[in-house]
């Protein structure tokens, strides 16, 4: 198939609803407001897919030779997960591939390597399932510091790392043929930063954001996001969350420079109303201003 249908193929995507081939309920805690229940499967065209369960998202990538899975989430995700490639495929799944080192993404895998797949993953993620092991969490067999890049069945899979951002083993997940990106936590669309953006480091967090925007891509696939919307935006919204943390950043350094003092009166005083309408807004931009808060004044 060529790039130009390709790419139709995704605009379509794009275009329209979300083309939901699974989902049930499931008695699990309760996701954020609004967001839903159970899981989905929606095809992208070409072998490349995107599953949800509740708020999470991942990709798998369907060739002749084999599946390539990314971040099976957890024991019940990854049943779920397994089940639906099984009704895709009867090839196995070949590779796994971590994102980053947050047991809330990766945990359950243990099912893909009893069917023998090859689990990858930045180096300093192998040292922190190590020091942190989890039984459903198989380590990675092949690690990488930089750059590595996984073909299987004609398809091309970049994994490639920014440095520290959140946590210090952070995968960005790059299909250079169809000019898509899958990012995990670090880009959600038309939403502030989590609660208090626990093991985000905000300074770093922007540098990274700057150095993915200038690489080449079209489209973004985020491991987060409404629930109702497309599971792929396009290229702009990692500009648009490096603006929110570069706005909130700005906003709480001015607040404390003009005399507010302590993270009570910050979270009170601080207002972003350019982002009202950004999901998280009145629950976590609190939160985001504390966070913010500890590293201006504890240079953390
Ligand atoms: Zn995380």
């Amino acid at each position: 198939m060529n790039v130009l249908i390709r790419t139709a193929m995704i605009l379509a995507v794009l275009l329209t609803p979300t083309m939901t081939v699974a989902a049930q309920s499931l008695p699990l805690q309760e996701p954020m407001g609004g967001e839903p229940f159970g899981h989905s499967v929606t095809n992208l065209g070409n072998g490349l897919y995107v599953f949800r369960w509740t708020v999470y998202r991942n990709i798998f990538l369907v060739t002749n030779e084999g599946v390539i899975v990314t971040d099976p989430l957890n024991p019940i995700a990854a049943q779920l997960l397994q089940t639906e490639i099984q009704k895709i495929t009867d090839k196995p799944v070949k590779y796994v591939v971590y994102s980053h080192n947050h047991h809330d993404h990766i945990s359950g895998g243990i099912i893909f390597k009893e069917e023998g797949a090859t689990f990858v993953g930045h180096e300093n993620l192998a040292k922190e399932l190590a020091d942190h092991p989890n039984s459903m969490t198989p380590l990675p067999d092949i690690t990488f510091s930089d750059r590595y890049t996984l073909n299987l069945g004609g398809r091309t899979l970049e994994l490639e790392y920014y440095g520290p951002n959140h946590g210090d083993s952070l995968a960005v997940m790059r299909l250079p043929e169809e000019k898509i990106l899958f990012i995990v936590d670090i880009v959600t669309p038309r939403r502030v930063a989590f609660r208090a953006m626990p093991d985000f480091w905000p300074d770093e967090w922007i540098r990274t954001l700057k150095e993915i925007e200038a690489t080449e891509f079209d489209y973004v696939i985020p491991a987060h996001g409404p629930h109702s919307e497309p599971v792929i935006d396009p290229a702009s919204i990692v500009m648009e969350q490096r603006v929110y943390l570069e706005d909130l950043m700005a906003a709480v350094k001015a607040a404390m420079d003009s005399g507010v003092r302590g993270p009570d009166k910050l979270r009170e005083t601080v207002k972003l109303p350019k982002y009202k309408d950004w999901q998280g807004y009145d629950q976590w931009l609190p939160m985001n201003i504390e966070r913010i808060w500890a590293y201006y004044h504890m240079g953390w």
